[in-house]
């Protein structure tokens, strides 16, 4: 009778077995991590997404392990269309290597498929295994006496499911199934729960340390009214025929952990190490709650490929969320591969990081001030090839000065922090390109101080210190303090000091008063260049 029960659910299936010699065990160095990124294929990875995916592979490639990628799209009410190439490419941005699994280049491996939709038979194969040691049933509740059965639940504060008493067709015999099902009753498979509430399992989370649960006792649902599986079948399934080591995912999967626990147990399989990393939290108000992909821009990673701060500075600061111990490892290293970084399941807070903009942003400044000046162009070209034509067309044109201006107080062992991001470089670089400069209107201020400087004192072949000189002769010459500690104790005895002439010949050839040093710029700008922007703003100067 259950052979023929089964055959008329599941006429095409194989033996567990079959599966078992397909999938061997991973020929892998003792101690290699086996991870996986297992996304619905719902739209684009966000903050939250990328954190897990990152963490996974780089626990898998710090340990010669394999990191993966499962498309999990068994609900197919939330999919959206080119939702895979769109996990793949952002996956790729960010060079987090996929190993195997569904890739630009199509599946890889030899576990798939890694589609959950193309395994249905797979699923079945098992379901239908559990039938046959009769722990699993068709159920033919319907939707009517579900909901029925939860208002019963609700209202007498009983625990929510199918179980006990109101596993209805728990018990029915395999004759009266089938005459159901060959009758066109609609039904589902559910795990024949052997659990016992008041017994208690013991798990140890590599995160969030030892927990203890009830057993699950409920009948889930394993195959859905569709075909499909549910997540919690499927997961039990896939990560057994992957062997897939270490399960790091959202601790929102926590209190499913018991009814994960009996699947793997009924199926006769090893559980993984669970790894259920914290969400990353934001503070909203008064009130702190999830980053979410719905309310806030910065969950979006296109915000920040919008905003020009790279990949690499967003990778630096989840891996200061990810380990308590990074930023120290950071700040001692700073110029080095964050790959020689050893991630650490140890070091992982178990309770939310809360998401700092600022920080993000300060790790960015930092990053690309250690950038060597043509690779902070070649960035900058990238970015404002996408986003700004115009000041695109003039880094191509002007390259060399461009990247000497660049240059500028960087390649030091303390360079300059002028940018955290590449959208911050055209406001401080503008003054460079004469076609953006003579857009501008200036203003005509100490004009006098201004032509006698480059007329008389000005000299493009002047050392750093010749040149500083001649400033500070300058600034006698129109009784400006070139002390500055004399100018402190008495400011009200001179127009100024050193400090407001050199910013006044700032001015007129950048119109910032904070620029990087303006001998540099000077230089980069060249007698020509200087003498144009004169004789343009300060007419008088011009010479019969
Ligand atoms: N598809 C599940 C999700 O997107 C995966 C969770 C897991 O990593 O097991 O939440």
């Amino acid at each position: 009778m259950k052979d023929e029960l089964i055959k008329l659910i599941f006429p095409n299936v194989k033996d567990k077995s079959y599966y078992e010699e397909k999938y061997p065990k991973r020929d892998l160095k003792e101690g290699a991590v086996v991870t996986r990124f297992a996304p619905s294929p719902t739209g684009f990875v966000h903050m939250g997404s990328l954190f897990s995916a990152y963490v996974s592979s780089k626990a898998a490639h710090d340990t010669d392990g394999v990191f993966f990628l499962r498309i999990e799209d068994t609900d197919q009410k939330r999919e959206v269309e080119n939702g895979i190439e769109n996990i793949i490419r952002d996956l790729d941005n960010f060079d987090i290597k996929i190993d195997e699994g569904v890739t630009s280049n199509g599946e890889v491996g030899i576990y798939g498929p890694y589609i959950q939709t193309h395994r249905k038979e797979i699923y079945e194969s098992f379901a239908s295994y559990l039938m046959s040691i009769d722990l699993a049933y068709p159920c033919f509740l319907t939707e009517k006496e579900l909901e029925e059965m939860r208002e019963i639940q609700e209202k007498d504060k009983l625990e929510i499911g199918c179980y006990g008493a109101f596993a209805k067709y728990r018990d029915l015999s395999d004759e009266e199934r089938i005459k159901k099902i060959k009758n066109g009753e609609p039904y589902i498979i559910r795990l024949k729960s052997q659990g016992d509430i008041n017994k208690r399992i013991h798990i140890k989370d590599l995160i969030k340390g030892d927990l203890e649960f009830p057993e699950n006792n409920i009948d889930v649902v394993l195959i859905k009214g569709d075909g499909f599986p549910t997540y919690h079948f499927a997961h039990a399934v896939d990560d057994s025929l992957m062997h897939t080591t270490h399960v790091i995912r959202g601790d929102e999967w926590l209190s499913s952990l018991p009814i994960h626990y009996e699947l793997f147990k009924v199926l006769g399989y090893k559980l993984p190490k669970y790894c259920h990393l914290s969400p990353i939290m934001i503070q909203d108000g008064e009130i702190r709650r999830k980053l979410s992909k719905r309310k806030d821009k910065e969950a979006a990673i296109s915000f920040y490929h919008e905003l020009g701060v790279p990949k690499e500075a967003i990778k630096l600061y989840l891996l200061t969320i990810a380990n308590s111990n990074f930023e120290e490892w950071y700040n001692a290293n700073p110029r080095e591969s964050i790959d020689k970084f050893k991630f650490d399941f140890k070091k992982v807070s178990s309770s939310g990081s809360l998401f700092d903009m600022e920080k993000l942003l300060n790790i960015s400044k930092n990053y690309l001030s250690y950038l060597s000046a043509s690779d902070f162009y070649n960035r900058l070209l990238e970015y404002t090839k996408e986003y700004d034509s115009e000041f695109y067309n003039l880094l191509v044109k002007y390259k060399d000065d461009s990247i000497e201006f660049i240059n500028i107080e960087r390649e030091r062992k303390k360079p300059r922090k002028d940018y955290s991001s590449f959208s911050e470089v055209k406001d401080n670089m503008w003054y460079m390109f004469d076609e953006l400069f003579f857009k501008e209107k200036k203003s005509l201020d100490n004009s006098e101080i201004i032509i006698d400087y480059f007329n008389n004192y000005y000299d493009s072949s002047d050392t750093e210190e010749e040149w500083f000189n001649k400033m500070k002769d300058l600034a006698s010459k129109y009784g400006y303090a070139t002390d500055m500690k004399a100018y402190k104790e008495e400011p009200d005895s001179y127009p100024g000091s050193i400090v407001d002439i050199s910013n006044m010949i700032r001015i007129s050839m950048t119109t910032k008063d904070n620029t990087p040093n303006l001998y540099n710029i000077l230089k980069i700008l060249g007698k020509t260049r200087i003498e144009k922007r004169i004789n343009e703003y300060y007419p008088s100067s011009k010479k019969d």
